[in-house]
This record gives structure tokens, C-alpha cells and sequence, in this order.
């Protein structure tokens, strides 16, 4: 599976962590310091703010409000189950 843009990159290190009201975590990530690459990033619903809020405490604010608000939960793939014809499971 390739990255898309809206995913943390391999060399993003995570500088503050939320947990969602979802139970997912709201990561603010980047090279840190105030880098206009930092950003904060949702892995229940997969919405990251737009990159160039240098100032960590709007990255703050924001992750944190999307955490106290988010209810997507992670995704985890699940095996299709099927039920036979006329069964009961
Ligand atoms: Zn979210």
C-alpha cells in the first residue's frame, strides 16, 4: 500500500499525542520545533490539518478539538464471514 499525501510520512516523528473521543489517535507530527511541516493527524478518520501552521500551540488547539469531537475509530480489516444458506450460526 502507497502513502497518500494525507498520511503521516515514514520520517514524521510523533510530538504529541491525543486519544480521541473515538479511541483513535490524534497525532501532531513532524520534524518539530515550530517547522512549518508539522501537522496534526487523525488515524480514526484520516483528516490532517494543512501543513504550514508553524505556532505548535494552534497545532495544540487543533488536534485537540478534532479529538474531543471525532468519533471514527481505526480501521481494521475484517474476513467477510458468510452464513450458509438456510444455517444459523
Ligand atoms: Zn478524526
Amino acid at each position: 500500500m502507497n502513502a497518500t499525501p494525507d498520511m503521516p510520512g515514514q520520517t514524521d516523528l510523533v510530538l504529541i499525542r491525543y486519544v480521541s473521543i473515538g479511541a483513535a489517535y490524534v497525532d501532531i507530527i513532524g520534524p518539530g520545533d515550530d517547522s512549518t511541516h508539522n501537522r496534526w493527524y487523525c488515524g480514526g478518520c484520516r483528516t490532517t490539518s494543512a501543513p504550514g501552521y508553524a505556532l505548535m500551540s494552534v497545532l495544540r488547539e487543533g488536534a485537540n478539538a478534532h479529538a474531543a469531537t471525532c468519533r471514527a475509530i481505526p480501521f481494521t480489516p475484517q474476513p467477510h464471514t458468510t452464513v450458509a444458506a438456510g444455517g444459523t450460526r
